[in-house]
């Protein structure tokens, strides 16, 4: 019997280890950390070998292949032990694409992922289409394959995912953006984690289908030189330059495959960002024959996606908007560029070597005060104390909300939007937005 061994035991390795055991093979999985208790119990039920805290060697370095989380970097020891003794290292997509006929709709970039492909399979779903969401959000795709029979699957996909895919393939491949994120995971060099990105077209053939952000350098400039075989469907935020779709005098226009078009200000989603991420939405449902007025009522009555430009409350004339997830400088950009109010923005957490100068224009633009949320905030303090604005600093989720409340008048909106990890002060992203909607509904 061939032996699978899978590394990570979250929630793609559980179900990876799921679907390997269904499918014959003799699966053992070891997690150098401790196991959740949820993954553990599922290990169990079905009768899966399982260890943590430690890599036992000898029942690891005897596998067939192995099945790497994409969060375990490549030099980890037993990943470089394995590699030299020529085991095959592969992702849990990987894995799953063996075992299911379904079209794959993956969707990668630097940011906006999470959003087009929560947009993506809430068309399909209103379509009635039968779909299943996988990837970094929800279920793991091995899982469901294991248990389901879904004629699509929309996937997100992070580099991470995308490193160890290699006879995987996307029928549809959106490409949001490329901007520098996790450098640390590819040798602090740009055009690996480029490369990385750009694996999301490969073994595509002319059948299958390339989304893309046409208005990023990055991804024009790598296209040639790529010899992608797929259909290109490039989107922007102007019409010219060979966009297929983009928007015009206040409209939303899709000129491919099936024209489409509706008003601008009915997209659910506000700001240049998402208007990208609904273009790369509806492009796709439009690939795939989803009807007219399905895409046309889905892209206005989205409700989002929680910890991103999410609307908590208003407070005596005060708009208090959760955008946690906005953990590098860019996604605030869109953020802030988004706001039609004076803003008094939150920013701060743990910087991830942060030029906060990309958004010193908006912040001059738009805000009528900063509060610091963080345990050291001296850069923040170098970049920004000179703009003038009312600044405070705080260390914890009560104190940052009073003090918005206080700077921020009737008609303003505080945005949390930090630029910013969470791991300073919270646990994650989730719960320091959890936190932040807590305090801002006690206000009340
Ligand atoms: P990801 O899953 O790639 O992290 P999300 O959809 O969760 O992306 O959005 C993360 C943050 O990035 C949001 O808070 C938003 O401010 C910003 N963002 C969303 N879409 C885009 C986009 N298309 N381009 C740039 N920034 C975006």
């Amino acid at each position: 019997m061939r032996r699978i061994v899978v590394l990570g035991a979250a929630e793609s390795g559980v179900g990876a280890a799921v679907l390997a055991q269904k499918k014959g093979f003799d699966v053992f999985v070891s997690d150098m950390s401790v196991i959740k208790k949820q993954y553990k119990q599922m290990l169990d039920e079905y009768g899966l070998i399982w260890e943590e805290g430690h890599h036992s060697e000898n029942l690891i370095l005897n596998a067939d292949e192995i099945i790497k989380s994409p969060g375990i970097p490549q030099e980890a020891p037993i990943v470089q032990k394995a590699l030299q003794k020529g085991i095959p290292i592969i992702s849990e997509i990987e894995f799953a694409g063996r075992y299911t006929n379904a079209k794959m709709i993956c969707i990668t970039g630097s940011n906006g992922k999470t959003t087009t492909t929560s947009l993506i399979y809430h068309i399909f779903k209103n379509a009635g289409y039968n779909v299943g969401l996988a990837g970094n959000i929800g279920r793991s795709l091995a899982l469901q394959v294991a248990e389901c029979d879904f004629d699509y699957y929309v996937i997100e996909l992070s580099s991470f995912q995308l490193d160890n895919m290699y006879d995987f393939k996307a029928d549809i491949a959106v490409l949001m953006n490329v901007t520098p994120d996790h450098l640390d995971r590819y040798g602090f060099k740009m055009q690996n984690y480029v490369d990385s990105k750009m694996r999301i077209t490969r073994n595509q053939t002319a059948d299958d289908a390339f989304v893309f952000w046409n208005d990023d350098p990055i991804v024009t400039a790598e296209l040639k030189k790529y010899n992608i075989k797929a259909q290109m469907f490039p989107f922007s935020e102007f019409k010219g330059n060979g966009a297929i779709a983009y928007a015009e005098n206040g409209q939303y226009v899709i000129e491919q495959p099936t024209p489409f078009n509706m008003e601008q200000e009915e997209l659910a989603l506000r700001g240049k960002h998402n208007l990208y991420n609904s273009l790369a939405a509806g492009i796709t449902a439009n690939i795939v024959g989803v009807k007219k007025e399905v895409i046309r009522q889905s892209l206005m009555d989205f409700k989002g996606v929680e910890h991103r430009l999410e609307k908590v409350c208003r407070v005596n004339g005060v708009d208090f908007v959760n955008d946690s997830k906005a953990t590098n400088v860019n996604a605030c950009w869109y953020a802030l560029e988004s706001m039609r109010q004076p803003t008094v923005l939150i920013l701060g957490g743990k910087d991830k070597g942060n030029d906060y100068t990309e958004i010193m224009d908006l912040v001059k633009e738009k805000c009528r005060g900063l509060v610091f949320l963080g345990v050291d905030n001296t850069k923040l303090h170098q970049y920004f104390d000179k703009v003038g604005l009312p600044i405070a600093d705080v260390k914890s989720m009560k104190d940052c909300v009073d003090e918005c409340y206080k700077m921020a008048q009737p008609g303003d909106c505080v945005l949390l939007s930090p630029c910013c990890a969470s791991f300073d002060l919270f646990k994650n992203m989730e719960d320091r937005g959890e936190q932040f909607k807590e305090c801002a509904r006690n206000l009340k």
